[in-house]
């Protein structure tokens, strides 16, 4: 399934080898049935490539899935997430709108799941909705994978469905997302769990060398990073892989440049010999683009200007080669900016450094906003633990801070990618107040622009109130001609006007009655215990004192603004359709008969 139609070790042909001698075409017990949904569901969109040849033979069913669950709950739990994740990256065509059904689904899953009693089970669901989470809330997508790590199957050599994605996958999704939360001590913690925990003597180890010295240099820590770099080392002498061996070189060089460019200078050129007998051929076709950065501080080591920015050149030419085939183009053009930073910090070329600090952090801004936006608030509720998580990187920061107390000039600050950190850990504080401000602003259900109920608030409470008071009132207003307003005057003056009519209604009507912004520049009133006749004089009043007001702060024209309203005596009505038909109904006849005014009608 996973390897299908990709270049890997096992080809398409091997595949359908293996799902002959399987026999599954022929398995009809719930298990075969199952997992041919789930091969037939894995390619069911490809119109490119080849499907995987299978038929699915009988409809899927709940029966099928009950008989799954008795017999293997982590089976099955593993089984379902998967199905729930391809059915809907399917439906909606590969976009990351499918999280407002993955995760909801995944969710009830993870429910039903902790029932079995299976600890597996449940860290498995877990594992696959914070995969999903990550597109909306990489913070509650850290919660859900730290909630399921103790449970989760550790990687073996046999891969199975319930452990594709395995402890190890875990501790290397939180590295990445506390790297990109700049929280590197986190994910330098996670790095080096890959690193104590794995068993097994393979190339991931390797990367999480990688990672954990990088972590280390983005704290500037230099001397754990020298340490780490030459235990690297250890290890990748036995791996026998060349580029292996260049990766860490490559870090060791970096982490020697940026802490110890003066005094160990003969270790620096040690180590560029080292990494000079390396096959390049091989390197350049395998990592083209570390290539390129290797060459960017082979030249500051050497302090070759020619060198360093033709570099910096094949740097940037081969990042925007393979932007158009990476699925992560965000984080590709992140990786980008970073690097260029470390690049021209290491090269004291401080102006640079900054320029592209500043670019990072605007990236950063742009992919958390896009991300929050796509979620929806039924999506983020955790605000709690974001606020914890905001917390967690002020203690960050501030130990940061305590170690750069010396620095006191522009230069200095600059000198060092902390203050690119510094930043763009404030922006994102700051964005998470604003989003956990919005999301409570939701659940109040207020409108963001007029502070107007919703229409959702409105209707919901209308609903109550038509029960118990039979002698009310309910009026829909629209501003008229404010399409002209707009286009005249701008849609900020709109916006205006829009705000200071909810503020005079607002302030002429009790606290009993209430106010609702019930679509763009409608808006509906409900009067308690009020006949008709105050009603109008209400509605009138305030058409008069906005004829007053000319004024505007967006624009120095003067003029001023009117509505129509259709009112409606309810009578003992408590069909809301209905009251809101006729309210519209007689709206309209006010727009008719001349606009600025009141149509009434009482049941
Ligand atoms: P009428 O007197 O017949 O109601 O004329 P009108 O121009 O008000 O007509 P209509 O109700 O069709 O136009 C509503 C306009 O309100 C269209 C839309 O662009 C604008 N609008 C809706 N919501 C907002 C908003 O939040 N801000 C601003 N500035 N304009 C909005
Ligand atoms: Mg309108
Ligand atoms: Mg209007």
């Amino acid at each position: 399934m996973y390897n299908w139609n990709l270049q890997s070790d096992i080809d398409n042909d091997q595949i359908v080898t293996e799902i002959e001698k399987s026999q599954i075409q022929h398995d009809d017990s719930s298990e075969g049935i199952i997992f041919r949904h789930l091969l037939a569901t894995a390619t069911a969109n490809e119109t490119e490539n080849p499907r995987i040849p299978i038929y699915v033979k009988f409809p899927l069913l709940e029966s099928h899935w009950r008989e799954l669950k008795s017999l293997n709950p982590d089976l099955y739990a593993a089984a379902r997430a998967y199905y729930i994740y391809a059915r809907a990256v399917n439906d909606f065509d590969g976009s990351s709108l499918r999280i407002n059904v993955t995760v909801p689904a995944l969710r009830r899953l993870k429910h039903e799941v902790l029932e079995t009693g299976s600890k597996t089970a449940t860290a498995i669901v877990s594992v696959w909705l914070s995969m999903e989470l990550t597109l909306a809330n990489p913070i509650q997508a850290i919660n859900e994978l730290e909630y399921a790590l103790p449970h989760l199957p550790a990687r073996a050599s046999t891969r199975t469905l319930e452990n594709a994605l395995s402890s190890a996958t875990a501790h290397e999704w939180l590295r990445i997302a506390f790297t990109e939360l700049s929280v590197p001590s986190r994910a330098y913690f996670h790095s080096m769990t890959i690193i104590k925990q794995s068993s097994l003597n393979d190339g991931s180890v390797t990367w999480a060398y990688f990672t954990s010295i990088d972590s280390l240099l983005l704290q500037t820590k230099y001397e754990d990073a020298l340490l780490t770099s030459n235990r690297a080392l250890e290890f990748v002498k036995n791996r026998n892989s060349e580029l292996e061996m260049f990766l860490i070189l490559y870090q060791k060089l970096r982490v020697l440049l940026m802490g110890f460019q003066q005094t160990r200078d003969s270790e620096i050129r040690s180590v560029i010999n080292k990494m000079d007998t390396i096959d390049t051929v091989q390197i350049k076709t395998q990592a083209e683009e570390l290539f390129y950065l290797y060459q960017s501080y082979k030249a500051i080591a050497e302090s070759d200007e020619n060198l360093l920015s033709k570099a910096i050149e094949q740097y940037k030419k081969a990042m925007l080669e393979s932007l158009p085939s990476t699925e992560f183009r965000a984080e590709h053009l992140l990786k980008k900016e970073l690097e260029l930073t470390r690049i021209y910090d290491a090269a004291g070329n401080y102006e640079k450094a900054y320029e592209h600090s500043k670019v990072y952090n605007q990236l950063l801004f742009e992919k958390n906003t896009e991300q929050f936006k796509l979620s929806s608030p039924s999506l983020t509720d955790g605000i709690a633990r974001d606020i914890a998580l905001a917390r967690y990187r002020q203690q960050e920061l501030a130990a940061l801070r305590d170690e750069k107390i010396g620095l006191s000039t522009d230069k200095e600050a600059m000198k060092t990618t902390i203050f690119a950190l510094i930043t763009t850990i404030l922006i994102i504080l700051a964005l998470w107040l604003w989003i956990a401000k919005r999301q409570s602003d939701t659940l109040a259900e207020r409108d963001s622009l007029t502070g107007a109920l919703t229409r959702r608030a409105m209707l919901k409470s209308l609903k109550k109130a038509l029960k118990s008071d039979s002698t009310s009132c309910v009026a829909l207003l629209d501003v008229d001609n404010f399409k002209k307003i707009n286009d005249r005057y701008g849609h900020l003056v709109g916006d205006e006007v829009l705000t200071t009519l909810t503020q005079t209604i607002q302030k002429r009507i009790r606290k009993s009655d209430k106010l609702c912004r019930y679509g763009g520049e409608e808006f509906l009133i409900y009067f308690s215990d009020t006949d008709q006749q105050s009603a109008k004089r209400i509605l009138d009043e305030l058409n008069a004192s906005l004829s007053r007001q000319k004024l505007w702060s967006g624009t120095d024209q003067k003029f001023s603004v009117s509505f129509s309203s259709g009112l409606l005596d309810v009578n003992g009505e408590t069909n809301l359709d209905t009251i809101i038909k006729a309210c519209d109904d007689l709206l309209y006849k006010a727009k008719r008969e001349g606009r600025a005014r009141v149509a009434a009608f009482s049941f």
